[in-house]
């Protein structure tokens, strides 16, 4: 209750501020829709200077990559109070150049929407894009539409939206306007402009409560295959959990999931999410209700948790994001990773997933971070680096982000005898920053050791800071987890190659030769070889594990093995080819294995308890 006093009183002062009219209002009209493109107006607020820069960003918080969104900005003009033109001058990508700011009226531009961009010419994650389809949904980032003069990020802003009847804008923003066809929201802020998105489809929408706050679920499925209500069925078990993960209020009275799907994979080649205080935007592929639900969940647990971080713990970089040149935090440990790892965690304690299916999550987490980027690097340099330097390591903060947070998590679980773990330490720092205070970079290392024993200085030290290896045995020990590095056995296997899918050509490829072995050798397999069929049977990428499951279970030595490939030659051509061999068994490593130990100490047992179970479920 008290958050809602809060969004009242901020609402009072919008309306205060907008008369002052030291305020931008921007008018768009999703009725006037041409070739994929809106209109957008803005009049400015109060100026008094005398030339003044409009930007579009170049980047938003929790993108982490530079998208320059002045990009999709055509035919942009500025016009006097009278509706004389003022001169204009493109200055880059992003920014145009105002003269006489001091009699500025209004700007008018159009925007093209992204979702129709080229796929090869840096495109925009669909999460954080736009899409305009007249007739049936629009999705509304309000960054890729609308910008701000340099150094007026904190005025009010007053959004004006003119839609068809027929349409109902989903969002956590509240609307202003009773009229059919007219909403009208207020944000204080350019970083709340970028924190909402709203999307506008004929509604399906459901409700959900958790503790005391309502969270809308929109979903637009151009199939009408899947339903906003049997969506909320099937992610209701999971949000009531998190609720109680979190300790069973949220830090906030409000949260929409803006759910779009579509029957193809986006631009950037895949789907997913992105998150924002009060809210998050979907990008998934189309299906049931069914089909859908544990992507919805996977996904949805992750962007949910971001209500902690960085809504209420995040630092300078983030409070006050430069749109302009954005700079990169050091602890994208704990805003990524730690958000991934909770992700899993609540499942498991929750009962939503079994300990060894947890502990299979952990392992693959495991095996992408060894195999798939630089083990060695300090995180907070990856960090820091993420969008240049370390931009090929990035998405390390999904696999060993959230093993860093496992770590800790089970260190100060042991450090407590079970009473203190990391959600605790988090809640403590949500204490003392929160949504209006932020930290400076590299206070909040001090911070934490000021709230735990030196074991955890340490561990920070050598571990994210250091580019140590993560000390798996040691940690999993606590809670008798047994850890094998690596294990080698000979045995039978389609050769050790590692399996991709082309959405382009969708099909399953051969993505990785590391680890193949003798038998992989004798077959021959080359990098990139598109998979036809294997011992005659055409292969749903779908079907692919259980064949192999089932051919496992069935295989003796000698036994023919054949794989129909289609092979990029020299010349750029590709040629059908059929690789076989006899089937033998081969040195075959795995690795990164757990298992729960069969006869764990009291002291373990009592560890693994408090890392795996919830105390109030
Ligand atoms: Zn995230």
């Amino acid at each position: 209750m008290r958050k809602f006093a809060l969004l009242l009183s901020v609402l009072h002062v919008a309306i205060a501020a907008l008369a002052a009219d030291n305020a931008y209002h921007v008018s768009i009209d999703l009725t006037k829709t041409t070739d994929r493109r809106l209109n957008i107006e803005v009049t400015a607020p109060v100026l008094t200077e005398s030339d003044i820069i409009y930007s579009l960003p170049k980047m938003v918080p929790g993108t982490y990559s530079i998208y320059d969104f002045g990009r999709f900005v055509e035919d942009f003009k500025a016009f006097d109070r009278k509706g004389n033109t003022l001169e204009v001058t493109r200055i880059d990508t992003n920014s145009w150049k105002i003269q006489n700011a001091n009699l500025l009226g209004k700007l008018t531009y159009r925007v093209r929407d992204t979702y129709h961009a080229s796929k090869t010419d840096n495109p925009i994650f669909e999460p954080a894009g736009s899409d305009f389809q007249p007739d049936t949904c629009f999705v509304l980032n309000f960054h890729t539409m609308i910008g701000y003069f340099r150094h007026h990020t904190k005025l009010y802003y007053e959004l004006n939206i003119t839609h068809a009847p027929q349409f109902f804008g989903s969002t956590s923003l509240v609307d202003r306007d009773n009229s059919e066809t007219q909403d009208q929201y207020i944000v204080p802020s350019y970083n709340e402009v970028v924190d909402n998105p709203v999307m506008y489809t004929v509604p399906d929408t459901a409700h959900l409560r958790i503790g005391e706050s309502d969270i809308l679920i929109s979903v637009y499925s151009p199939a009408k295959t899947a339903t906003a209500a049997g969506i909320a069925k099937g992610i209701d078990t999971l949000l009531q959990a998190q609720g109680k993960y979190l300790g069973g209020n949220l830090p906030v009275s409000k949260y929409s999931f803006l759910i779009y799907l579509s029957d193809h994979e986006g631009l950037t080649g895949g789907y997913g999410a992105l998150e924002h205080s009060y809210g998050s935007m979907y990008y998934l592929i189309d299906g049931t209700d069914e089909a859908l639900s544990s992507t919805v969940r996977n996904v949805a647990s992750h962007e949910f948790f971001h209500i902690v971080t960085p809504l209420n713990i995040h630092s300078e970089e983030i409070a006050n994001f430069d749109f302009d040149n954005p700079k990169m935090s050091e602890h994208l440990w704990l805003y990524e990773g730690s958000t991934e790892y909770h992700a899993h965690s609540v499942q498991v304690r929750y009962g939503l997933i079994s300990p060894e299916g947890y502990l299979s999550a952990i392992r693959q987490e495991m095996n992408e971070a060894q195999f798939g980027f630089n083990d060695s690097l300090s995180f907070t340099a990856l960090s820091l680096g993420a969008l240049d330097k370390y931009k090929d390591q990035y998405t390390n903060v999904y696999a060993k982000g959230a093993l860093i947070s496992m770590c800790l998590d089970l260190k100060l679980i042991k450090d407590s005898e079970g009473k203190y773990r990391l959600m605790d330490l988090i809640n403590d720092l949500a204490k003392t920053y929160g949504k209006d205070r932020a930290f400076q970079d590299q206070e909040l290392f001090d911070k934490i050791y000021s709230l735990t024993k030196p074991d955890i200085k340490e561990f920070l030290q050598d571990h994210v800071i250091g580019g140590k290896p993560l000390p798996f045995k040691e940690v999993l020990g606590y809670a008798g987890v047994d850890y094998t590095k690596i294990k080698t056995e000979s045995s039978y296997s389609f050769g050790g190659f590692g399996v991709g899918y082309d959405p382009e050509a969708k099909r399953l490829v051969v993505s990785s030769l590391k680890n193949l072995n003798a038998f992989g050798r004798t077959m021959g397999y080359q990098e990139g070889d598109e998979i036809l069929s294997v011992n005659g049977e055409k292969l749903a990428p779908a079907d692919f594990a259980s064949f192999r499951a089932h051919w496992l279970k069935t295989v003796k030595d000698g036994d023919k093995f054949k794989m129909v490939v289609l092979r990029k030659g020299a010349n750029g051509k590709t040629k059908k080819k059929t690789l076989q061999a006899k089937v033998f068994k081969a040195e075959t490593s795995t690795y990164n294995l757990l298992s729960l130990a069969k006869d764990p100490s009291p002291e373990q047992l009592k560890i693994r308890k408090a890392w795996l179970e919830a105390d109030n479920k």
